[in-house]
């Protein structure tokens, strides 16, 4: 398909006011004209491989947004459609050779977006409202999340799900919650087992702590078994991804404002790296400086993924056996925002008798993206089917990868397809084998 001019700027005229114009960054701005329209980036958009039209590519995305900060485009339905089709995975940059920042441009763009109020529909109304007045505070988030608990043991989620479709396919997604003594917060000090190698703080995020108690639990014996103190400063919230990702820059740069806060100087001193198990939220710690110029800039520094950082120190390479065939999938923020892709391999090969085995499509995104799965249930759906595709065809024991979302996606894509396979984060296959290792040497 050849590139072409959207419909709404087919003249080339100013068609914006100031309402609808908007602010991109001189050095995004200057960024987006290195988009050379070569479109090595389109074959990688999930979004484009399906629909094959060119405004729901990145070349047509990118174009919409630069159009619409020049003022040639309307900030209409179609932008606020397009924006909200394209998945965030940043897949495109991964292919670009001119470096275009297309998921900064995207921020910029949802948030123009967000503040001309083309967030249309209850579907936006209530997820708005989740991440604003819920996610941002821990104690209403453990709140609600109680609230489900009880909902799903009374079995009144199955009814609702039988009478409305949207509450059926977000129960189809939501795990079973925890018992509410494994959703305790994690102690604020954990002390490094053997010769110790030096001190991290842990981001223990928000839904990883309500649904993940598990795998942040076995993040924190993986650290502490490699030498580390573990510091998670209780004062410390929610990373603001998702805000940012639904145009809330604002709510975002505030929980930024706080985390800054709680990580820049713990009680127990200075940490060499904040470690997070959850490839959104360390994305996102990662552009604290952009969200936060000048203040940002510690954090975004110190930021690290878990396996990143084992790697990066080097693993104490665990001597039990985990004998079985591993997929391990990339999360599109760690391979395509954060660059890491070696790391939780090589971790998982350092487990003895463990065999990774390769699939066919492990850096494409699964359609789980945030809140995309809830919001556009279709697209989400189609993009996730190759994928599963691929797992089936390879038929793992475990399938790996290191993002709460990827995570819910995948095991509902599993059970739903029938395949056999268990989806857990990579640490927790560490853990099983840091743990036979002490039975065999207890
Ligand atoms: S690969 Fe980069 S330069 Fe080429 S069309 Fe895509 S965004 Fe533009
Ligand atoms: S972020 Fe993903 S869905 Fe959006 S334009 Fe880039 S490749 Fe396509």
């Amino acid at each position: 398909m050849g590139f072409s001019i959207p419909a709404a700027s087919r003249d080339g005229s100013d068609v914006s006011d100031a309402t609808t114009r908007f602010q991109l960054d001189p050095s995004l701005l200057d960024k987006s004209l290195d988009c050379v329209h070569c479109g090595l980036c389109l074959s990688a958009c999930p979004t484009y491989r399906i629909t094959g039209r060119e405004n729901s590519s990145p070349r047509g995305r990118i174009y919409l947004i630069r159009g619409v900060a020049e003022g040639k485009i309307e900030m209409g339905d179609l932008v606020a459609e397009e924006l909200g089709l394209c998945l965030g995975c940043r897949a495109c940059e991964s292919e670009c050779p001119a470096g275009v920042e297309y998921g900064a441009m995207l921020e910029k763009g949802r948030e123009a977006v967000a503040v001309s109020g083309l967030r249309r529909g209850w579907g936006h109304r209530v997820e708005d409202f989740a991440l604003g007045k819920i996610l941002a505070y821990p104690r209403r988030l453990h709140a609600v999340v109680s609230i489900l608990g009880r909902v799903q043991r009374l079995g009144l989620d199955r009814l609702a799900g039988m009478l409305l479709p949207f509450i059926g396919h977000a129960r189809s997604l939501l795990p079973r919650i925890p018992a509410a003594s494994e959703r305790r917060r994690l102690p604020a000090f954990t002390p490094a087992e053997g010769e110790r190698r030096g001190r991290v703080a842990l981001l223990e995020g928000c839904v990883m702590a309500e649904l993940f108690g598990d795998v942040n639990r076995a993040t924190v014996r993986v650290l502490t078994r490699n030498g580390y103190d573990v510091i998670v400063p209780q004062n410390q919230g929610c990373c603001g991804a998702l805000h940012a990702h639904s145009g809330d820059v604002a709510t975002a740069r505030r929980l930024a404002e706080k985390n800054i806060e709680a990580f820049g100087s713990t009680e127990y001193g200075p940490v060499d790296a904040v470690v997070s198990n959850s490839a959104g939220c360390g994305a996102a710690l990662r552009e604290t400086d952009q969200w936060l110029p000048g203040r940002g800039e510690a954090l975004a520094n110190q930021a690290r993924d878990v396996c990143e950082w084992l790697d990066e120190v080097g693993l104490r390479p665990p001597t039990g056996a985990v004998p079985a065939r591993v997929c391990y999938d990339d999360p599109c923020h760690l391979v395509h925002a954060q660059g890491i892709a070696d790391a939780p391999r090589r971790l998982l090969s350092a487990i003895p008798e463990l065999n990774l085995i390769d699939h066919a499509d492990p850096h494409s995104c699964c359609g789980a993206a945030g809140t995309y799965n809830l919001l556009q249930p279709e697209m989400s759906g189609k993009v996730l089917a190759p994928k599963l595709d691929a797992l089936a065809a390879v038929d793992p024991d475990w399938i790996a990868s290191g993002n709460p979302g990827c995570m819910l996606q995948l095991r509902a894509g599993v059970r739903a397809r029938g395949l056999a396979a268990r989806v857990v984060h990579p640490v927790e296959l560490l853990d099983r084998a840091y743990a036979k290792s002490k039975v065999a040497e207890g």
